[in-house]
């Protein structure tokens, strides 16, 4: 049937793409058995929401009651978007590997900042955000979407994995020769078990609480990534009720 076939291109399709991934990662720092690991890591990942969606496909095909259909496709829609945001993170990292050159240009960090907090403010009106800014704009020469993009990361994990009525702080400072923000928040910390690993790709929270937060665990992989791909650093600590992460970027 059509729905068989379409599926069966996507798995095709990404096949391909988890070829490429291969290839991009395959950079001499990497040993051979990361590499591995990663494409393992990567296809698991990608062939969980395959399969329900596969499942779905095939109830929705045998049964006709609207209700269950319109339920079958609701679920397909939850996983394509979940598929589509972890090929367009994988698809990123691969980028990045490759070395891809960054787009960059003069970016205002504190107008970053503050724009990250308002659009956190709106999707999380139950947690407090706070910004913490100088009055003059820190500029420093780097790629604004994916520096939002790392904001942003980190602003959804500090929404995601805390309950709701914690605080966040953003705070952005000028240091010596480096741009630092850092994002605080008060709310139960990195399980002690993660916190060595919390960068490595596909790292997370068990997966049964997972799939309430939606994460896919590279969301810190990829911070990292950007950030260093920026010749900057991003450093973390985290204790129940004080989890910080500082990300500094030469000026
Ligand atoms: P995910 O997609 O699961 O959020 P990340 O790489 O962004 O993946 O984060 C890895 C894990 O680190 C998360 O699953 C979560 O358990 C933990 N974590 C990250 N940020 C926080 C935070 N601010 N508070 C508590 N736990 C966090």
């Amino acid at each position: 049937t059509d729905e068989h076939t379409e599926v069966g291109q996507v798995a095709v399709a990404l096949n391909t793409l988890l070829g490429h991934m291969e290839n991009a990662l395959d950079a001499r720092h990497r040993s051979e058995q990361q590499v591995r690991q990663f494409v393992a890591d990567a296809s698991h990942e990608l062939r969980t929401p395959l399969t329900t969606i596969h499942g779905y496909a095939q109830l929705s095909l045998r049964q006709r009651d609207p209700e269950l259909y319109g339920h079958a496709m609701g679920k397909v829609m939850v996983e394509t978007t979940r598929m589509a945001s972890l090929v367009e993170d994988l698809l990123l990292l691969a980028r990045l590997d490759a070395g891809r050159p960054l787009d960059r240009r003069p970016v205002d960090l504190s107008r970053l900042a503050r724009d990250s907090v308002t659009d956190a403010q709106i999707v999380a009106p139950s947690h407090h955000w706070e910004l913490e800014l100088p009055p003059d704009p820190i500029v420093i020469i780097g790629d604004e979407q994916r520096l939002h993009q790392v904001v942003t990361n980190l602003l959804t994990n500090a929404r995601r994995h805390t309950p709701a009525g914690t605080t966040v702080t953003v705070a952005a400072k000028l240091a010596d020769d480096s741009a630092v923000l850092t994002i605080h928040d008060d709310g139960p910390g990195i399980p002690a078990d993660l916190l060595p690993n919390v960068f490595q790709r596909f790292t997370r929270a068990d997966t049964a609480r997972t799939s309430t937060t939606g994460g896919t665990g590279l969301g810190l992989s990829l911070a990292q990534s950007i950030t260093h791909a920026h010749n900057g650093t991003l450093t973390l600590s985290s204790t129940p009720g004080n989890t910080s992460f500082t990300l500094a970027l030469p000026t």
